[in-house]
């Protein structure tokens, strides 16, 4: 199976090493052509306008815009999730929106005393997950083919369209593997791997 991490900034070795010990030995990407041949691919966490300066600056929005169409699945975490939703509360240029679930994020939407905080979160199909937020984005809309497997707070925090999945905190900084094995299982039930 055919795994990349999107490989700009923030903290794909992290991805990296989770998928590691669930026996995948991810490509790190960095340049258009890597792109296709993939199977899925992770969006890190990071900060959303360097990622996308970087995208633009290495001739990746175009590629990735294709991984839609080409119905690739994709996991995108905190940065990685509001570079995959449809629209920003607050419009900015400098953050591009793939749009991969119909959902709209509002960045850094916890305020300063809240910048990081550890909860467990009660996911579906796969009960309590420790989960860490940093500088969180916050989802304040969700579309009728937006599936929520998380909230917190009533707020979504894991959620999913297909072959889309997205988090708003970092499965990839504390020792749990089952938010990556979902998304294995994802990529595992929509291509023909061969
Ligand atoms: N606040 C960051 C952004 O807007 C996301 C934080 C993160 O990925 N940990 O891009």
């Amino acid at each position: 199976m055919n795994i990349g991490v999107l490989a700009l900034q923030g903290d794909f070795e992290e991805h990296a090493a989770v998928l590691r010990s669930l026996g995948v030995d991810p490509v790190l990407v960095t340049r258009p052509e890597q792109l296709e041949s993939l199977h899925g691919l992770v969006i890190p966490g990071g900060e959303s306008t360097t990622m996308t300066r970087l995208i633009r600056v290495e001739g990746l929005e175009a590629p990735l815009r294709q991984l839609k169409e080409r119905g690739v699945p994709v996991f995108g975490t905190c940065a990685g999730i509001i570079l995959m939703a449809r629209a920003l509360a607050e419009p900015d240029d400098r953050v591009i929106t793939f749009g991969f679930l119909d959902i709209v994020v509002a960045r850094n939407a916890y305020g300063r005393q809240r910048e990081s905080f550890e909860t467990t979160l009660q996911v579906q199909g796969i009960g309590a997950v420790k989960a860490v937020f940093i500088r969180a984005p916050r989802v304040v809309q969700v579309g009728t083919e937006v599936e929520v497997l998380a909230e917190h707070e009533g707020d979504p925090v894991l959620v999913r369209q297909g072959p889309f999945l997205g988090a708003t905190f970092h499965p990839e900084v504390v020792p749990t593997l089952e938010i990556h094995q979902l998304f294995l299982d994802l990529v595992r039930s929509s291509a023909p791997i061969g």
